[in-house]
Protein backbone atom coordinates (compact mmCIF):
# COMPACT_ATOMS: atom_id res chain seq x y z
CA UNK A 1 0.00 0.00 0.00
CA UNK A 2 1.40 3.75 -1.09
CA UNK A 3 1.39 6.03 1.80
CA UNK A 4 -1.33 8.13 -0.13
CA UNK A 5 -3.49 5.32 -0.63
CA UNK A 6 -4.67 6.47 2.86
CA UNK A 7 -5.14 10.32 3.26
CA UNK A 8 -7.13 12.04 5.56
CA UNK A 9 -10.46 12.25 4.46
CA UNK A 10 -10.34 8.77 2.54
CA UNK A 11 -13.08 5.56 2.80
CA UNK A 12 -12.04 2.25 2.90
CA UNK A 13 -14.20 -0.60 2.60
CA UNK A 14 -12.41 -3.46 4.06
CA UNK A 15 -13.71 -6.68 3.84
CA UNK A 16 -13.68 -8.34 7.43
CA UNK A 17 -14.10 -12.39 6.05
CA UNK A 18 -16.31 -14.56 7.96
CA UNK A 19 -14.87 -13.81 11.58
CA UNK A 20 -11.38 -15.50 12.02
CA UNK A 21 -8.92 -12.81 12.49
CA UNK A 22 -6.36 -14.87 9.89
CA UNK A 23 -8.67 -14.74 7.09
CA UNK A 24 -8.24 -10.93 6.78
CA UNK A 25 -5.86 -9.65 4.09
CA UNK A 26 -2.72 -7.79 5.58
CA UNK A 27 -4.07 -4.73 3.34
CA UNK A 28 -7.30 -5.18 5.64
CA UNK A 29 -4.99 -5.27 8.97
CA UNK A 30 -2.57 -2.25 8.33
CA UNK A 31 -6.14 -0.17 7.12
CA UNK A 32 -7.61 -1.45 10.53
CA UNK A 33 -4.39 -0.11 12.47
CA UNK A 34 -3.93 3.23 10.65
CA UNK A 35 -7.48 4.17 10.40
CA UNK A 36 -8.65 7.19 12.52
CA UNK A 37 -12.64 5.69 12.93
CA UNK A 38 -13.74 2.05 12.07
CA UNK A 39 -17.52 1.61 11.59
CA UNK A 40 -18.42 -2.03 11.78
CA UNK A 41 -21.67 -4.35 10.97
CA UNK A 42 -23.21 -6.90 13.38
CA UNK A 43 -21.41 -9.67 11.29
CA UNK A 44 -18.44 -8.37 11.98
CA UNK A 45 -16.63 -11.20 14.26
CA UNK A 46 -14.95 -10.01 17.79
CA UNK A 47 -11.36 -11.12 16.49
CA UNK A 48 -11.48 -8.51 13.91
CA UNK A 49 -13.04 -5.78 16.07
CA UNK A 50 -9.83 -6.65 18.79
CA UNK A 51 -7.28 -5.29 16.49
CA UNK A 52 -8.66 -2.17 15.96
CA UNK A 53 -6.34 -0.31 18.41
CA UNK A 54 -7.25 1.20 21.44
CA UNK A 55 -7.39 4.84 20.11
CA UNK A 56 -8.81 4.43 16.99
CA UNK A 57 -12.35 5.50 17.30
CA UNK A 58 -14.81 2.40 16.76
CA UNK A 59 -18.81 2.86 15.47
CA UNK A 60 -21.40 0.06 15.48
CA UNK A 61 -23.80 0.31 13.01
CA UNK A 62 -25.34 -2.99 13.52
CA UNK A 63 -27.15 -3.87 10.23
CA UNK A 64 -27.97 -7.35 9.93
CA UNK A 65 -30.83 -9.22 7.91
CA UNK A 66 -34.04 -7.64 9.07
CA UNK A 67 -33.03 -6.23 11.70
CA UNK A 68 -31.38 -3.20 11.15
CA UNK A 69 -30.33 -0.82 13.38
CA UNK A 70 -29.41 1.86 11.56
CA UNK A 71 -30.61 2.39 8.02
CA UNK A 72 -28.46 2.36 5.09
CA UNK A 73 -29.04 6.09 4.18
CA UNK A 74 -28.11 7.13 7.91
CA UNK A 75 -25.13 5.06 7.58
CA UNK A 76 -23.99 6.36 4.28
CA UNK A 77 -24.20 10.43 5.89
CA UNK A 78 -22.20 8.75 8.95
CA UNK A 79 -18.99 7.97 6.20
CA UNK A 80 -19.64 10.73 4.33
CA UNK A 81 -19.54 12.76 7.64
CA UNK A 82 -16.41 11.53 8.95
CA UNK A 83 -14.51 12.04 5.87
CA UNK A 84 -15.69 15.34 5.61
CA UNK A 85 -14.30 15.77 9.14
CA UNK A 86 -10.42 14.64 7.35
CA UNK A 87 -10.46 11.62 8.93
CA UNK A 88 -9.02 8.21 7.66
CA UNK A 89 -12.29 5.95 7.44
CA UNK A 90 -12.55 2.09 7.72
CA UNK A 91 -15.63 0.74 6.97
CA UNK A 92 -15.53 -2.95 8.00
CA UNK A 93 -18.23 -5.29 6.39
CA UNK A 94 -18.42 -8.85 7.16
CA UNK A 95 -16.95 -11.19 4.13
CA UNK A 96 -16.46 -9.42 0.92
CA UNK A 97 -18.04 -6.20 0.90
CA UNK A 98 -18.89 -6.43 -3.14
CA UNK A 99 -21.19 -8.96 -1.92
CA UNK A 100 -24.45 -8.71 -0.65
CA UNK A 101 -22.55 -5.56 1.61
CA UNK A 102 -24.88 -2.85 -0.17
CA UNK A 103 -20.91 -1.79 -1.07
CA UNK A 104 -22.88 0.60 -4.26
CA UNK A 105 -24.93 2.65 -2.20
CA UNK A 106 -22.00 3.71 0.39
CA UNK A 107 -19.12 3.94 -2.54
CA UNK A 108 -21.52 6.05 -4.78
CA UNK A 109 -22.50 8.38 -1.55
CA UNK A 110 -19.14 8.86 -0.86
CA UNK A 111 -17.94 9.58 -4.24
CA UNK A 112 -21.22 11.82 -4.46
CA UNK A 113 -20.01 14.14 -1.89
CA UNK A 114 -16.10 14.30 -3.38
CA UNK A 115 -14.40 11.91 -1.22
CA UNK A 116 -11.93 8.99 -2.50
CA UNK A 117 -13.89 5.89 -1.36
CA UNK A 118 -11.86 2.39 -1.64
CA UNK A 119 -12.67 -1.36 -1.40
CA UNK A 120 -10.15 -3.88 0.01
CA UNK A 121 -11.78 -7.48 -0.93
CA UNK A 122 -12.34 -10.00 1.86
CA UNK A 123 -12.97 -13.61 1.65
CA UNK A 124 -16.80 -14.45 1.48
CA UNK A 125 -18.96 -17.03 3.74
CA UNK A 126 -19.27 -18.94 0.97
CA UNK A 127 -15.62 -19.77 0.32
CA UNK A 128 -14.51 -20.13 3.87
CA UNK A 129 -17.63 -22.70 4.37
CA UNK A 130 -16.58 -25.31 1.56
CA UNK A 131 -12.78 -24.27 3.13
CA UNK A 132 -14.01 -25.33 6.72
CA UNK A 133 -16.17 -28.28 5.22
CA UNK A 134 -13.48 -29.32 2.75
CA UNK A 135 -15.46 -29.26 -0.26
CA UNK A 136 -14.69 -27.26 -3.76
CA UNK A 137 -17.79 -25.22 -5.02
CA UNK A 138 -16.91 -25.81 -8.44
CA UNK A 139 -16.09 -29.47 -9.62
CA UNK A 140 -14.98 -31.47 -13.14
CA UNK A 141 -18.15 -32.85 -14.50
CA UNK A 142 -20.33 -31.95 -11.16
CA UNK A 143 -20.57 -28.49 -10.50
CA UNK A 144 -19.96 -26.00 -13.73
CA UNK A 145 -20.73 -23.23 -12.16
CA UNK A 146 -21.37 -21.43 -8.58
CA UNK A 147 -24.72 -19.06 -7.60
CA UNK A 148 -24.29 -16.55 -5.02
CA UNK A 149 -28.32 -16.16 -4.32
CA UNK A 150 -29.76 -13.70 -1.23
CA UNK A 151 -32.62 -15.30 0.33
CA UNK A 152 -33.51 -12.48 1.41
CA UNK A 153 -36.80 -10.95 1.12
CA UNK A 154 -38.76 -7.68 2.11
CA UNK A 155 -40.51 -7.73 5.26
CA UNK A 156 -43.83 -10.13 4.32
CA UNK A 157 -42.68 -10.37 0.82
CA UNK A 158 -42.22 -13.85 -1.04
CA UNK A 159 -38.97 -14.63 -2.26
CA UNK A 160 -38.23 -13.31 -5.82
CA UNK A 161 -36.32 -15.81 -7.29
CA UNK A 162 -35.83 -18.03 -10.25
CA UNK A 163 -35.91 -21.49 -8.78
CA UNK A 164 -35.72 -22.71 -12.25
CA UNK A 165 -32.96 -21.57 -13.53
CA UNK A 166 -31.04 -21.99 -10.04
CA UNK A 167 -32.83 -25.78 -10.07
CA UNK A 168 -30.94 -26.86 -13.16
CA UNK A 169 -27.79 -28.78 -11.79
CA UNK A 170 -24.73 -28.39 -12.46
CA UNK A 171 -24.32 -25.19 -10.15
CA UNK A 172 -23.44 -25.04 -6.75
CA UNK A 173 -26.04 -22.64 -4.97
CA UNK A 174 -24.63 -20.85 -1.81
CA UNK A 175 -27.68 -18.88 0.03
CA UNK A 176 -26.92 -15.68 2.22
CA UNK A 177 -29.42 -14.51 4.69
CA UNK A 178 -31.61 -17.84 3.58
CA UNK A 179 -31.97 -19.49 7.41
CA UNK A 180 -35.64 -18.64 8.00
CA UNK A 181 -36.25 -18.49 4.10
CA UNK A 182 -35.17 -22.09 4.40
CA UNK A 183 -38.49 -24.01 3.93
CA UNK A 184 -39.01 -21.67 0.63
CA UNK A 185 -35.93 -22.39 -0.55
CA UNK A 186 -36.61 -26.25 0.11
CA UNK A 187 -39.77 -26.11 -1.83
CA UNK A 188 -38.98 -23.75 -4.24
CA UNK A 189 -36.17 -26.02 -5.41
CA UNK A 190 -37.92 -28.98 -5.18
CA UNK A 191 -40.89 -27.22 -7.31
CA UNK A 192 -38.75 -26.56 -9.93
CA UNK A 193 -37.38 -30.04 -10.47
CA UNK A 194 -34.51 -30.15 -8.19
CA UNK A 195 -34.21 -33.99 -6.33
CA UNK A 196 -34.99 -34.16 -2.49
CA UNK A 197 -31.84 -35.99 -2.36
CA UNK A 198 -29.38 -33.47 -3.57
CA UNK A 199 -27.04 -32.59 -0.73
CA UNK A 200 -27.17 -29.58 1.00
CA UNK A 201 -24.61 -28.35 3.75
CA UNK A 202 -25.92 -25.73 6.38
CA UNK A 203 -22.87 -23.84 7.71
CA UNK A 204 -23.45 -21.58 10.77
CA UNK A 205 -20.94 -19.48 12.34
CA UNK A 206 -18.08 -19.79 9.83
CA UNK A 207 -14.79 -19.99 10.79
CA UNK A 208 -15.88 -18.43 14.18
CA UNK A 209 -15.74 -19.91 18.00
CA UNK A 210 -19.32 -21.80 17.39
CA UNK A 211 -18.87 -23.07 14.00
CA UNK A 212 -21.08 -25.72 13.44
CA UNK A 213 -21.93 -27.79 9.63
CA UNK A 214 -24.50 -30.27 8.81
CA UNK A 215 -24.89 -32.17 6.25
CA UNK A 216 -28.24 -32.71 4.85
CA UNK A 217 -30.26 -33.11 2.12
CA UNK A 218 -32.48 -30.95 0.24
CA UNK A 219 -35.98 -32.38 1.53
CA UNK A 220 -35.16 -32.35 4.77
CA UNK A 221 -33.78 -28.53 4.64
CA UNK A 222 -36.27 -26.88 6.24
CA UNK A 223 -36.67 -29.80 9.73
CA UNK A 224 -32.23 -29.31 10.07
CA UNK A 225 -32.01 -25.10 9.98
CA UNK A 226 -34.44 -25.70 13.15
CA UNK A 227 -31.56 -27.33 15.10
CA UNK A 228 -29.36 -23.75 14.64
CA UNK A 229 -29.48 -20.64 16.84
CA UNK A 230 -32.15 -18.15 14.91
CA UNK A 231 -29.53 -15.26 15.54
CA UNK A 232 -26.58 -17.25 14.51
CA UNK A 233 -24.93 -16.71 11.08
CA UNK A 234 -26.08 -19.19 8.56
CA UNK A 235 -25.28 -20.40 4.89
CA UNK A 236 -26.72 -23.10 2.98
CA UNK A 237 -25.01 -24.47 0.15
CA UNK A 238 -27.15 -26.52 -2.30
CA UNK A 239 -25.51 -28.84 -5.03
CA UNK A 240 -23.39 -32.04 -5.89
CA UNK A 241 -20.00 -30.65 -5.07
CA UNK A 242 -21.22 -30.47 -1.21
CA UNK A 243 -21.37 -33.99 -1.03
CA UNK A 244 -17.39 -34.36 -2.09
CA UNK A 245 -16.10 -32.99 1.11
CA UNK A 246 -13.25 -33.96 4.01
CA UNK A 247 -14.51 -31.97 6.52
CA UNK A 248 -12.84 -31.73 10.24
CA UNK A 249 -14.32 -34.36 11.97
CA UNK A 250 -14.60 -32.25 15.21
CA UNK A 251 -16.88 -30.00 13.93
CA UNK A 252 -19.05 -31.68 11.28
CA UNK A 253 -22.14 -33.31 11.62
CA UNK A 254 -23.93 -35.55 9.22
CA UNK A 255 -28.20 -35.58 8.75
CA UNK A 256 -29.72 -38.39 7.37
CA UNK A 257 -27.34 -39.02 4.45
CA UNK A 258 -24.89 -41.05 6.27
CA UNK A 259 -25.50 -43.35 9.07
CA UNK A 260 -24.62 -42.07 12.44
CA UNK A 261 -21.45 -43.18 14.60
N1 LIG B 1 -20.70 -9.76 2.60
C1 LIG B 1 -20.97 -11.00 3.31
C2 LIG B 1 -22.42 -11.41 3.25
C3 LIG B 1 -23.37 -10.42 3.90
S1 LIG B 1 -25.02 -10.99 3.89
C4 LIG B 1 -20.05 -12.10 2.74
O1 LIG B 1 -19.39 -11.88 1.73
O2 LIG B 1 -20.00 -13.19 3.33
C5 LIG B 1 -25.15 -11.70 5.50
C6 LIG B 1 -25.27 -13.20 5.39
O3 LIG B 1 -23.99 -13.77 5.15
C7 LIG B 1 -25.75 -13.89 6.66
O4 LIG B 1 -27.16 -13.86 6.76
C8 LIG B 1 -25.26 -15.30 6.42
O5 LIG B 1 -26.06 -15.98 5.48
C9 LIG B 1 -23.93 -15.04 5.75
N2 LIG B 1 -22.81 -15.01 6.72
C10 LIG B 1 -22.00 -13.99 7.00
N3 LIG B 1 -21.05 -14.36 7.88
C11 LIG B 1 -21.28 -15.67 8.16
C12 LIG B 1 -20.63 -16.64 8.99
N4 LIG B 1 -19.56 -16.35 9.69
N5 LIG B 1 -21.16 -17.91 9.00
C13 LIG B 1 -22.25 -18.23 8.27
N6 LIG B 1 -22.88 -17.35 7.48
C14 LIG B 1 -22.41 -16.10 7.41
Amino acid sequence: MRPDDFAPGTVWLVGAGPGDAELLTMKAVRLIERADIVFYDALVGDAVLALIPDATERVSVGKRSGRHSKDQRTIDTMLVDAAAAGKRVVRLKGGDPSIFGRSTEELSALRKAGHIARICPGITTACAAAASAGISLTLRGVARDVRFVTAHSRRGAALDIDWSSLAKGESTLAFYMGRDAAGDIMRGLMRAGMSGDMPVMIACDVSGPSERRLATRLDLLELATRSFAADAPTLILVGEAVEHGIAAPAISETHARQSHG
